[in-house]
């Protein structure tokens, strides 16, 4: 099984019931186009290498198409694929007017230099200019597994140049560092979507008493997976708002104290190089799954998709699995746990805190003025970041309610999955069948 077949088995028990005719599903589950790119570049050393890489458009009901690029070793085209698909079902139930697409270049970015780096990037950018495939009204990328808003802002230099300086060259990719027109909160934005959602998903008494939990996060104990951007976001603002980190998993090990982690200082050791398994204070396993089974009542997998499968589901603790990830859950993993009463927040919905805000960045960029600038006379430096943080918790709870609705219809006899996936193929069909596509 891999993540595009995940994704086609969770679209089609989705769509099974909804009213929407054969050809216009077709349509909204294939992806559009796929790019299969090699390119070379030269290394420090003098020596070329090629390098694989995948450019993704699952759908342009809406333009432009959103979905970020990630340096991954095992990137391939069914995950880019599945990826860029998720993207379109994730923008439509936000409410985020964008198309699915989705960036993959097959490396490891430890094992190459800065230099190395900026040239695979820069020739990548290159690539999809060429093909007419990136720019503010085509494709605007962002950060997501191995890339950092240092990559973005390659990308929009680049891209600045070859599209000799166009006005809106800023709005060609988002998650860019400030001063190349990326905004405040775009690096934290899908962590505290993963903690908004949570928060929702946790006040609700009548939910938690189903599963055994009082309400709200005070005290609840959770384990994160992948210690990157997303996953160290979300254990911030969780272990803000009162649960407790307990337990920890990187790709070379993982760690456990049941009084708490503080996220910052795990955080800075990482960022000194160090590994994880040498962090003071707690056990520390040099199995990465150890942890992960341990029992908690929130699991947040935020590395990769597909480590909750059949071979390990029967090993899970948790209560609630919160997807910070994208596809970290399996279908037949997803229907097992589902039976056996765990809750599943899923990526579509709980890891869309960063598609939300690049959006905000991306109308900023094509209002060439900063958020807040003349509402407030210009005077208030902290006001951007208080309207985007504001702005995305709207958005987010707005999803959850529609997706608790849909529940509702359901008598709550559907996942949060299932919900999701049904709001967003809904929004799809509607857009096509206004837009007349099939006529
Ligand atoms: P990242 O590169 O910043 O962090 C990933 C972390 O996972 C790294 O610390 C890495 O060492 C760790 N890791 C790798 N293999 C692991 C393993 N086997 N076990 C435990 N940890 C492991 O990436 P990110 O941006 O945080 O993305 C993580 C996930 O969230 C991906 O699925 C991505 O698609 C998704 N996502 C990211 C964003 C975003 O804004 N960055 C938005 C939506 C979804």
């Amino acid at each position: 099984m891999n993540f595009l077949e995940t994704f086609n088995q969770f679209y089609n028990s989705a769509v099974k019931h909804l009213e929407i005719p054969d050809g216009l599903s077709a349509q909204i589950q294939s992806c559009d186009s796929v790019y299969h790119l090699r390119f070379p570049i030269t290394l420090d050393n003098g020596q070329i290498e090629v390098i694989e890489a995948w450019h993704g458009e699952h759908s342009h009901h809406m333009s432009p198409l959103k979905g970020g690029i990630r340096f991954s070793s095992v990137v391939n085209e069914d995950e880019v694929r599945a990826l860029a698909s998720l993207m379109t079902f994730k923008c439509a139930l936000v409410n985020v007017p964008f198309g699915g697409g989705k960036g993959g270049i097959k490396i490891d970015s430890k094992n190459y230099s800065l230099d190395e780096l900026e040239k695979i990037t820069r020739r990548y950018t290159y690539e999809l200019h060429s093909r007419n495939s990136l720019g503010p009204n085509t494709y605007v990328p962002a950060t997501d597994y191995g890339t950092t808003s240092r990559e973005m802002s390659w990308i929009y230099s680049t891209f600045k140049t070859l599209s000799n300086s166009n006005i809106d060259s800023a709005a060609a990719v988002t998650s860019k560092n400030i001063t190349q027109g990326g905004v405040k909160g775009r690096k934290e934005a899908t962590g505290r979507g993963v903690f908004i959602g949570l928060r929702e998903l946790l006040s609700d008494k009548k939910e938690m008493a189903k599963i055994g939990l009082k309400a709200g996060l005070k005290n609840k104990k959770v384990v994160v997976q992948g210690f990157g951007n997303v996953g160290y976001h979300a254990a911030l603002f969780l272990n803000k708002a009162g649960a407790k980190i307990i337990g920890i998993c990187e790709y070379d090990g993982s760690i456990y104290n049941s009084k708490g982690l503080d996220p910052d200082k795990v955080k800075s050791h990482l960022k000194s190089g160090n590994s994880i398994v040498e962090f003071k204070d707690c056990e520390s396993f040099d199995d990465p799954y150890h942890v992960f089974y341990e029992e908690c009542d929130i699991l947040v997998p935020a590395a990769l998709e597909e480590v909750i499968n059949e071979s390990n589901m029967y090993k899970l603790k948790a209560k609630i699995i919160a997807e910070g990830a994208n596809g970290p859950i399996t279908f037949e993993a997803d229907q097992y746990l589902s039976k056996n009463n765990v809750v599943i927040l899923p990526d579509l919905y709980l890891n869309s805190g960063g598609v939300i805000v690049s959006y905000f960045e991306w109308l900023k960029n094509l209002n060439h003025v900063r958020w807040g600038r003349i509402e407030n006379n210009g005077n208030s430096e902290m006001k951007e970041v208080d309207l985007i943080n504001n702005a995305l918790n709207e958005t987010m709870c707005q999803a959850f309610d529609e997706i608790k609705a849909k529940r509702n219809d359901a008598n709550s006899q559907i996942s949060y999955r299932e919900a999701a996936y049904k709001i967003g193929i809904e929004k799809i069909a509607n857009t096509y069948i206004e837009m007349g596509i099939f006529p």
